[in-house]
């Protein structure tokens, strides 16, 4: 197998993001912290070419405005400067100063005009708000504008949702399930905010093979279809402006389930690192029951395409 692997969902954190959200200390923040030994190390084990890089949650999300615009531009020069080092093993995602988000609109701008960056990555809620409110649009038109994806990443769910859903059954609110509930959340909120009847060119990308909404398209579609009225059916949206990568989600089943929703053309490989061990990811899907050219277009010819790589 000639192709190359790129891997879209990998996470750093810059030194000034660091310094202003103190990560907790351990094995995994070290992994975050650093950016050309064990990073590429672990990557040529596992056959990863490139990865794309992006801030580790919470990246920028939940500082005051000022300090997140400073805290986004400084991350943003930091990946540059990795990225510049590394160029044939790197690319990026620029953090975002959400607080601001006409500030974040214009900071995308710059990482994709002026930096080189792929698109941007969105870690979740910002202060516990959804990307549906109006006052996030500006950056949701920017990104049209400019042509570049907009990667919908989870972020921890809200202290009340931990109370209703999963007290006394925390475990389940993190990665396990919370996460993947927020992040379908959000996504469908996007379309029923209409925010694609507004910029019809927008491009979003979803992790962990679109976190369940492969599987439950047709239901989602079928009963929301009751309740309001929409230009299109959820689904057509979805299809139209959705790639999803297979970031910490390495299942047959679901892989199978995701490429005959979506199409073949719009699932990426991505793996989570360092939450989620490169050669599990690579391992499988080399013997994933898919086609050789199909596992080609997922490896590396989708990113390349979407991400004008
Ligand atoms: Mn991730």
């Amino acid at each position: 197998m000639a192709n190359k692997i790129i891997a879209i969902e990998e996470h750093f954190t810059s030194p000034t993001l660091r310094e202003l959200v103190s990560p907790k200390p351990g094995m995994i923040q070290d992994k975050l912290n650093e950016l050309a030994g064990i990073r590429i190390k672990e990557m040529d084990e596992a056959g990863i070419d490139m990865q794309g890089l992006s801030e580790n949650n919470p990246a920028a999300h939940n500082l005051d405005p000022e300090t997140a615009v400073k805290a986004a531009r400084g991350s943003n020069d930091f990946l540059y400067e990795t990225i510049q080092a590394n160029p044939s093993r790197f690319f990026g995602f620029a953090a975002l100063p959400l607080p601001d988000p006409k500030a974040a609109a214009d900071e995308l701008e710059r990482a994709v005009t002026k930096l080189g960056f792929k698109g941007a990555m969105i870690m979740g809620t910002t202060n516990g708000q959804f990307l549906d409110e109006r006052k996030f649009r500006p950056i949701f038109e920017r990104a049209a504008k400019l042509d570049v994806p907009v990667y919908i990443h989870p972020s921890p769910v809200k202290p009340e949702i931990i109370e209703a859903f999963f007290k006394d059954h925390v475990a389940l609110s993190g990665a396990p399930l919370g996460f993947g509930l927020e992040t379908l959340t959000h996504t469908f909120r996007l379309i029923t905010s209409g925010l694609f009847d507004e910029y019809p060119a927008l491009k979003i990308i979803v992790g962990h093979l679109g976190e369940t909404a492969p599987y439950t398209l047709w239901r989602t579609e079928h009963n929301l279809d009751k309740m309001m009225k929409m230009p299109k059916l959820l689904g057509e949206y979805y299809r139209a402006h959705s790639w999803l990568t297979t970031s910490g989600a390495f299942s047959n089943s679901a892989l199978a389930c995701a490429i005959a929703e979506m199409g073949v053309e719009r699932i990426m490989f991505a793996v989570d690192w360092p939450y989620i061990n490169n050669a599990l990811g690579t391992k499988w899907l080399k013997q994933a029951p898919v086609s050789d050219n199909d596992r080609a277009l997922i490896f590396e010819g989708n990113a390349r395409k979407l991400l004008k790589l």
